[in-house]
């Protein structure tokens, strides 16, 4: 769909570094400038880390809100860089066609070392839905804490990146308000089809096994952030899970990844 764009295959240190990750996003950052400036603030911090949410400063309301986030799980890291490949490719019409804010690495302590929970052995994608008796992780806090300003900025949409560590091929869950998938469900999975083969069957979640047809999960509500921001009035949010098995190169997840943002963001503008 998109041309392909290069993004050269790193080394594991440098893929699971975050301050070689922050120099990088800061300099994604100033290259995008030239078509979108961008207000970068830390939300909260985790040890050493900041959680950081990043805004156009300019928010123009005639134009949609969309949310993007990676790096929920720290052993996923082609989300995180994903979104500062886009940054760095990003069309002027790619940029502007919304109002895109980033969350681009929610849990720089496990990113730093490759390892799914944060420092604190913490998931920080659960104990949002408040019924199964477990809290959010710190960074999980650090949200809610901003709950308002993430809800206006996904007003229109929110992406959520992640990766499956034990898979070659790709799926993906979404929300919409529907029955079945539409449109944006069915544009993202052609956008992964053309970099992984996609999967089918059954995929344990959360202590349930979901019937994945065809590479998609849909409206399977639990207790992740993407579940509560849907539950809030968030009207679309998508999860694209690209392959992490060792075998699997991070740069083709990479690219995989940037053309997932740039999908979403036509599909919704
Ligand atoms: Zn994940």
């Amino acid at each position: 769909m998109t041309a392909a764009h290069k993004f050269p295959d790193m080394t594991p240190e440098e893929t699971h570094n975050t301050p070689f990750f922050y120099k990088r996003l800061a300099e994604a950052f100033e290259k995008a400038k030239r078509h979108c400036a961008y207000d970068i603030e830390s939300l909260g911090k985790l040890g050493e880390f900041d959680l950081f949410f990043c805004a156009p400063k300019k928010i123009d309301p005639a134009k949609k809100n969309i949310l993007i986030s990676g790096g929920f799980h720290g052993e996923e890291p082609a989300g995180s860089w994903g979104i500062v490949h886009f940054l760095e490719t990003a069309t002027a019409e790619e940029l502007n066609s919304a109002n895109l804010f980033f969350m681009p690495l929610v849990n720089p302590t496990g990113f730093n070392v490759n390892r799914r929970h944060n420092d604190w052995d913490e998931d920080p994608n659960q104990g949002f839905s408040g019924a199964d008796g477990k809290k959010p992780s710190r960074e999980g806090q650090i949200l809610v804490d901003h709950l308002d300003r993430l809800l206006k900025a996904a007003a229109d949409g929110f992406l959520t990146l992640h990766e499956d560590s034990d898979m070659k091929q790709s799926y993906l869950w979404t929300y919409e308000d529907a029955s079945k998938p539409g449109p944006v469900t069915d544009g993202l999975l052609k956008v992964l089809g053309e970099h992984f083969p996609i999967f089918s069957g059954d995929m344990p979640n959360r202590g349930v096994v979901v019937d994945i047809k065809d590479g998609i999960g849909f409206n399977v509500f639990d207790n992740s952030f993407e579940s509560m921001l849907v539950k809030l009035g968030v009207p679309y949010s998508a999860t694209p899970e690209t392959p992490a098995h060792p075998d699997m190169p991070i740069g083709e997840r990479v690219r995989c990844q940037r053309d997932v943002i740039a999908a979403f963001v036509k599909l919704r503008k």
